[in-house]
């Protein structure tokens, strides 16, 4: 297995790439003059979808080829990529353990998501949310580990460790492929951020002249940080012409206020099409926003990422 786009892939995991680029005629864009592209991402794979699939692949060719049998990652009880890697560990016959931020959620039932984890034979450990905030510590890192793989037959040396949301050099590697596919297609590609990986692989992947936005779906204005961090991580330095774009997280990640309600489904009439809530609905507001407020030039083209599906229902 390679991280390059044409494979081969594991039984499995094989994808539809490059996902498809879809003009839309959209009632803002248009009155605007600004032409709107989706990237479907979300087309990927049906259980290891959008950014997920993108970053995840990588991480597994590199769990092999370092002689790991076990994945361990963290995230919080919606994580989307708690979910993918679920999945990814089923098809692939690795054991997968998730760190779930939150001790008290132990003694409740799983929310439809955990639940889909522990189907698909993800072992999961909920810890205390005072040291799951504490887990970019080295030392806190090793205790989780080593407390998440009691009981499974693994050891830390043959785990292989995935931090939260997926995002490590790894993961922003293989998202510069979404970047490359998108070469000479658009002046601008927009896609939600929660750690920025996406963001940091794409700005990198995309030829010269295009620009990246990252809009973001948390509070805190941390992203630009990351975002550099997980570039010089995966390639040393900077890349890419980027940046974050703060307005638009609607109070923090999964605030959904009314206004964000009434574009969402609105958008879904519009276009035939439903939206993730917590990334694709804020991306596109942000965007619907932006080239209302004139922001794009007109004769622009932006290209606006769908990096997942909808939850299930
Ligand atoms: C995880 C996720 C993101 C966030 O990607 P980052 O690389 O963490 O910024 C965006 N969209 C969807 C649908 C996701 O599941």
């Amino acid at each position: 297995m390679d991280r390059s786009a044409h494979g081969p892939y594991p039984h499995g995991l094989r994808p539809r790439l490059p996902s498809p680029l879809q003009p839309v005629a959209n009632r803002q864009f248009d009155a605007s003059g600004v032409r709107l592209l989706l990237k479907r991402d979300d087309l990927i794979h049906s259980e290891v979808p959008g950014n997920k699939w993108r970053k995840l692949v990588p991480n597994l060719s590199a769990a092999r080829a370092a002689g790991a049998d076990t994945l361990v990652t963290f995230g919080g009880a919606h994580s989307n990529h708690l979910r993918a890697t679920a999945a990814a560990g089923r098809l692939l016959g690795l054991t997968t353990v998730g760190v779930v931020r939150g001790d008290e959620l132990a003694d409740r039932p799983l929310n439809p998501s955990l639940a889909r984890c522990a189907t698909d034979g993800m072992r999961l450990r909920f810890v205390d949310r005072a040291a799951y905030r504490r887990k970019a510590d080295p030392g806190v890192l090793a205790a989780l580990v080593e407390d998440a793989l009691a009981g499974t037959g693994s050891s830390p040396g043959s785990a292989w460790v995935i931090p939260e949301g997926g995002s490590n050099a790894e993961a922003v590697r293989g998202c510069a492929d979404l970047g490359e596919e998108l070469r000479g297609a658009a002046d601008v590609v927009a896609v939600a951020c929660g750690t920025g990986g996406t963001l940091a692989g794409l700005a990198a992947g995309l030829g010269p002249g295009q620009r990246a936005l990252g809009v973001a779906v948390l509070r805190g204005g941390f992203l630009t940080e990351e975002v550099r961090g997980l570039q010089h991580a995966a390639f040393g330095g900077t890349r890419g012409d980027w940046r974050v774009d703060d307005r638009f997280h609607g109070g923090g990640f999964g605030r959904t206020g009314p206004g964000l309600t009434a574009f969402a489904d609105g958008f879904e009439r519009e276009h035939g099409l439903r939206l993730e809530r917590i990334y694709v609905a804020k991306l596109l507001y942000g965007l619907t926003e932006m080239v209302s407020a004139g922001e794009f030039a007109p004769g622009t083209t932006v290209a606006a990422v769908i990096t997942g599906p909808p939850d299930p229902a």
